[in-house]
């Protein structure tokens, strides 16, 4: 295994532990790229807000022990974003003051999209030292902030990240083994095996009911009868619910499919030339985070990459917002060295209502904006961020404000902004 592959595989075992302690106080998704790891932790703020506590639990199921980290890849010319899946039991419960407001328990595949650029070097490394107190660290301590006097620092995101995530049910229980799924139906079916025998010996042979348990010879033949019967009938039950499950499933997925067909072939042939550093898995992950960031924000006006009308409380009570695999691409326009794309997300909301979470599934078209005129660059760079106005230093990717004396940044934001957000 190369060493490319060996760090990738090193993020995704990673994100898969740390998601899953993500909602607790002081929990760091490192190996999330920044957009992400920023809206876990509004997402973590919101539910402390509103005291509610949310407790994942992920136990990995099926044959593959590892989960199956390539199903999908794409290229464009700077980065490689691919696809790993993991086979999941998930639990998921919200608890106020002790009390439960929401559960649910399925089996899933959980995605997700790891973004890696193709011809970086990995500084994750190499020391650094800060230039405000001189300590040494390593770059990849430095992300979050020097450890010793809180400096900042700008820099480029350290590849290869977690830039989104994604829950599906499994319809078929395709991980598990076969034999056992069939078992398991036919267990279930056993009252319908009883009827079915009883009443065929009964029309067809005239055998009652009563002959069989005074009989030690029928006894046991109607037991082995049923033995046989077990997984024939169970295996015609499991046909049965997948089926039922896909139907389930493809009435609530369907329309996302027919709509998203295409966006990504319309997104690439239209993007090669303005912005070709972005695959459209690499756009979709994060207009995601950047829209989860806007819900779950209680100072829109305050982010760096806000720049639409002020959105009042329309996403007040909401405390979390699954991505449902796919967004559709609806206009690419170009104007003045800008280019502005326009996407509609399919999300699944939970809304919390006092005393009980509501889930919506809802779609947003959302307008992202970005220079098409700066030079794109895969050097790293690292700066420290200094307030000019006191001197004080914080994070300008979550507030264009000095937490410490509120004068603005004046730097340039030169990635991807938001211009509109509303729900269709
Ligand atoms: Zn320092
Ligand atoms: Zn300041």
């Amino acid at each position: 295994m190369s060493a490319v592959q060996d760090n990738k595989e090193k993020v995704i075992k990673a994100f898969r532990e740390e998601i899953k302690t993500a909602y607790e106080p002081g929990a760091k998704v490192m190996s999330a790229d920044r957009e992400l790891r920023y809206c876990l932790e509004l997402q973590r703020d919101r539910l402390v807000n509103r005291r509610l506590s949310c407790k994942e639990e992920m136990n990995h199921r099926g044959q593959f022990p590892g989960g199956l980290n390539n199903v999908r890849s794409w290229k464009d010319g700077h980065y490689e974003t691919s696809w790993a899946v993991d086979f999941i039991d998930h639990n998921k419960t919200y608890q106020r003051d002790g009390m439960i407001t929401y559960r649910k328990s399925e089996k899933q595949s959980m995605y997700e999209t790891v973004v890696d650029v193709r011809d970086g070097e990995d500084v994750s490394q190499d020391t650094y030292c800060c230039p405000n107190c001189g300590a040494v660290s390593t770059i990849a301590v430095l992300q979050e902030g020097c450890p010793y006097c809180r400096t900042s620092f700008k820099m480029s995101e350290l590849f290869p990240k977690i830039s989104n995530y994604f829950f599906v049910y499994d319809i078929s229980g395709k991980a598990d083994n076969l034999g056992k799924t069939v078992l398991k139906y036919g267990c279930y079916l056993l009252p319908v095996n009883l009827a079915l025998f009883l009443g065929i010996s009964y029309f067809q042979q005239g055998i009652t009911p009563v002959d069989y348990l005074t009989e030690p010879g029928m006894l046991i033949r109607l037991l082995l009868g049923m033995a046989i019967l077990t997984p024939v009938l169970g295996f015609f039950g499991w046909i049965y619910s997948v089926i039922f499950d896909f139907i389930r499933l493809a009435k609530k997925d369907l329309p996302v499919l027919f709509s998203t067909a295409g966006s990504r072939g319309k997104f690439a042939y239209k993007m090669a030339k303005l912005c070709p550093e972005f695959t459209f898995e690499y756009f979709t992950s994060r207009m995601t985070s950047l829209f989860k960031i806007v819900v779950f924000s209680d100072h829109d006006e305050e982010l760096p990459f806000y720049r639409g009308p002020e959105l009042g409380s329309i996403f007040d009570d909401v405390v979390d917002v699954a991505f449902r695999g796919s967004m559709g691409c609806k206009r690419i326009k170009e104007k003045d060295n800008m280019v502005y794309v326009t996407a509609d997300i399919y999300v699944e909301t939970a809304h919390d209502l006092g005393r009980r979470i509501k889930l919506k599934t809802e779609t947003y078209r959302i307008t992202a904006g970005r220079r098409t005129d700066i030079p794109f660059s895969t050097n790293f760079s690292i700066t420290k961020i200094q307030c000019r106005n006191c001197g004080g230093s914080f994070n300008i990717f979550k507030s264009k404000k000095c937490p410490f004396c509120s004068s603005e940044y004046q730097a340039e934001y030169d990635d991807w902004a938001i211009y509109d957000i509303h729900k269709i």
